[in-house]
């Protein structure tokens, strides 16, 4: 038996430039981390593509599942390899690209062959006609009817021959396109426990940002209700796109009575959004974030009119991305089932935002209506506080495996309480 070997064709757009040899270098990288529970996997670049080598025991269907993930690949192909060495190699890549077409539907189809390793005998337009003529005669014979389409054709039976074995493959298995992770910066996400966080957060991924968390919980709780769990578990199935991320886990309630107590009433959501936003971008400088992601939908609720997402945002001067403004609920959900994190935003949970809520909120508040709600908040001493309080998680991912680093507190010279106050938040 030999190797399972899989064919990688990267994004051929972030290959252009100066930048190639970085963003090449951050997605081996990636690949180095998904697999690393597969020491004996070995790498090697031939032209533009990765090819990887498994030894004769690695579970196939875990691969592909991985592949699927990593950022940056168009698509990926499981590859049958031939030996070499023998005087009837053009007979052996006849019969192995023959067990590869076979049973694909098409009707018309091209063969490519590429050669990395120049001492091999035969001569690239050489292997094409010959593999091509024969699969067309033996499809033919087979009772298909199909014809070879060089331009532009339904199926192209691959070649690559390689110092190592030669290569045959015909399948593609879509990747999820993008960039290689951590590519283009960095970013802090607001992540509630709802569908939409989680999705912008991994639209901005996919684009290269390395994205931190930040979840506020609290607001009304009882033990055993709250939404820490939910923000977790989106975590845990997000950390794998980019391979590290902090969760930053930050007390809301303190700030959300301070807004009941002191400003109208149908301003109250809003308000607490531009708290969020406060406190996020104070998070985002520490961690030296340049932008913050939101998960709003125009026109989706009442907060997220035009009006009032440009009066929320208007609360930091940090630029914030809302990656799925133009998107239906049905893509987002779409999206999220691909990613993982459907399952986790469809358990029930305890949001803090509902808390204190009027029957009518404003539809249309600008800036300096919200700026007068807020003349009676301290704005600095609660971000500050908010921050002091919050707790810090950190999570990495390699090799099949999400591990979590026990909770700290975020601010170092914080008291121990607000961990304290976490865990029994826990259920
Ligand atoms: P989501 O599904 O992400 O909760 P949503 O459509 O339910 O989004 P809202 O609940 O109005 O919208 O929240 C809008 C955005 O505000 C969210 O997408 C998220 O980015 C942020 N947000 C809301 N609640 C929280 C929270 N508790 N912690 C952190 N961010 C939050
Ligand atoms: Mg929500």
């Amino acid at each position: 038996m030999l190797k399972t070997v899989v064919v990688i064709h990267y994004h051929e757009l972030w290959l252009k430039g100066r930048n190639r040899r970085f963003f090449l270098g951050k997605f081996l990288l990636a690949l180095r981390r998904v697999f690393a529970d597969f020491p004996s996997a070995r790498m090697r670049q031939p032209g533009d593509r990765v090819v990887l080598e498994f030894g004769l025991d690695a579970p196939l269907e875990t691969i592909i599942v991985r592949l699927k993930g990593v950022l940056g690949i168009a698509y990926f192909a499981v590859a049958r390899s031939v030996q070499r060495g023998s005087s009837d190699d053009l007979d052996a890549l006849c019969q192995a690209a023959w067990e590869e077409v076979e049973p694909l539907e098409f009707s018309n189809f091209a063969v490519r062959a590429k050669r990395s390793d120049k001492s091999f005998l035969h001569r690239v337009d050489e292997i094409e006609r010959r593999v091509g003529q024969y699969l067309l005669e033996k499809l033919r014979a087979a009772g298909r009817s199909v014809r070879v389409q060089l331009d532009d054709p339904e199926i192209t039976c691959r070649i690559e021959i390689t110092p190592g074995p030669m290569l045959v493959y015909a399948k593609r298995i879509p990747g999820t396109g993008g960039l290689p992770a951590n590519t283009t910066g960095r970013m802090v996400c607001l992540l509630s426990g709802g569908f939409d966080s989680a999705v912008a957060a991994y639209k901005m991924m996919r684009r290269g940002a390395h994205v931190n968390f930040v979840h506020f919980w609290g607001g009304g709780a009882r033990p055993g209700e709250s939404s820490v769990h939910v923000a977790r578990a989106l975590v845990e199935r997000l950390v794998p796109y980019q391979f590290t991320a902090r969760l930053y886990l930050v007390p809301f309630e303190p700030v959300q009575r301070e807004i009941v107590r002191s400003a109208p009433e149908r301003y109250r959501l809003l308000l607490y959004r531009r708290m969020m936003l406060r406190i996020a971008e104070r998070i985002a400088r520490r961690n030296h974030a340049q932008a913050i992601i939101a998960g709003d939908s125009l026109g989706q609720v009442a907060s997220q009119t035009l009006q009032n997402m440009v009066a929320v945002g208007a609360a930091s001067p940090m630029p914030v991305f809302r990656p799925l403004a133009g998107d239906d609920k049905q893509e987002i959900l779409a999206l999220a089932r691909r990613i993982g994190t459907f399952e986790v935003s469809e358990e029930p949970f305890h949001d803090c935002c509902p808390l204190f809520l009027p029957r009518s909120p404003a539809l249309y508040a600008s800036a300096t209506d919200l700026e007068e709600a807020e003349t009676g908040l301290n704005i600095i001493e609660l971000t500050k506080k908010a921050v002091e309080t919050s707790v810090l998680e950190r999570y990495s991912y390699a090799g099949g495996r999400v591990e979590r680093v026990e909770a700290a507190p975020a601010v170092v010279s914080t008291a121990e309480n607000s961990v304290g106050q976490l865990n029994q938040q826990k259920d």
